[in-house]
């Protein structure tokens, strides 16, 4: 199908962007649209004007700061992929970001846009809340910082208003063993479940332990009974075990056409299992 007709700006600044976005209410930003424009064909979605961010060169930088790295809303998930900086300093976003999709679209796909949607499919959202990244969202009332826990608040939907636009992302820096673990039908699908695993060891013991789940319930959840039982730990088979099964065994999951609940349960839980595992493997 055509797209529905819709003014277009391109604005150059950010500022030139949310004046564009504050003249109309049913204007919406344009990242790389690899998700919005099928939308538009579909006609799911009729916005009277795109405003086009793909000109703003300001949201394009990656930038390695004193305690985090700050990812522009409009870098590629091809950009993320082929940094040097998150590789150091971010290596779990480095070991997600291939499962998005094929070269094809994460060369025009963005960060900004990926969290700014909020698939619970999506692996980005996921890497975001596993790693306490800051959101950066900006407005008429100027700019606000928001944590990723309180960033996602269900399917489709985040803490993001009306005229706003996300500008960046911030990272803490890495300062524990990342795991990342996903089932997907086929290489480049969206995840059927997905599981990120983090942790310091310190004299064999585990620390500032970080289980995360995604696509498993309305967006992604930190699997906070898990992370309590293992922290301080000693590695053992067995309690890796009992972590991975207290992860999944609260969760309220959600089933629908491409996996059942209680598949995403038990899946999420051997993910944990094998991420967890490759973090205490390292060691041994
Ligand atoms: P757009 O499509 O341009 O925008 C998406 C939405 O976010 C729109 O509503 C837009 O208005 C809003 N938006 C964009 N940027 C901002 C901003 N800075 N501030 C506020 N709102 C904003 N994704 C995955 O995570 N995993 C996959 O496996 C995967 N597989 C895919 C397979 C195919 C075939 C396709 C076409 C897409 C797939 N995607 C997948 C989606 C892809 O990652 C998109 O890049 C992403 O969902 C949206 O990013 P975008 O830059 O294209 O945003």
């Amino acid at each position: 199908m055509k797209f529905p007709a819709f003014a277009y700006v391109a604005p150059t600044t950010v500022a030139e962007a949310l004046a564009a976005l504050a003249d109309d209410d049913d204007a919406r930003p344009l990242a790389g649209g690899q998700t919005l424009l099928p939308i538009l064909a579909l006609r799911m979605s009729t916005p009277t004007c795109l405003v086009d961010l793909n000109g703003i060169d300001a949201l394009k930088q990656i930038t390695l700061g004193e305690d985090a790295v700050t990812v522009g809303a409009m870098v590629t998930h091809a950009g993320n992929a082929a940094s040097a900086i998150h590789r150091e300093h971010v290596p779990l976003l480095s070991e997600a970001v291939p499962f998005v999709a094929h070269d094809a679209v994460r060369n025009r796909g963005t960060i900004g846009g990926s969290i700014a949607y909020a698939d619970t499919a999506a692996e980005m959202p996921l890497v975001a809340l596993a790693l306490d990244a800051t959101l950066i969202i900006a407005g008429a009332g100027g700019e606000r910082r928001v944590a990723a826990e309180d960033f996602f608040l269900g399917h489709y939907t985040t803490a993001i208003g009306d005229g706003e636009l996300l500008t960046a992302i911030e990272f803490p820096l890495s300062t524990r063993r990342w795991a990342f673990e996903e089932v997907a039908r086929r290489p480049g699908d969206f995840a059927l479940v997905m599981a990120a695993t983090g942790a310091r060891i310190d004299n064999g013991r585990l620390v500032d332990v970080r289980i995360a789940l995604g696509c498993i319930a309305d967006r992604p959840v930190r699997a906070r009974a898990a992370e309590a039982f293992l922290e301080g730990q000693a590695i053992a088979p067995a309690t890796l075990g009992e972590a991975a099964r207290l992860a999944t065994a609260d969760l309220r999951s959600h089933g629908d056409i491409h996996a059942s609940a209680d598949y995403r349960r038990d899946v999420g839980a051997r993910l944990v299992a094998r991420a967890l595992n490759r973090i205490c493997g390292a060691t041994t």
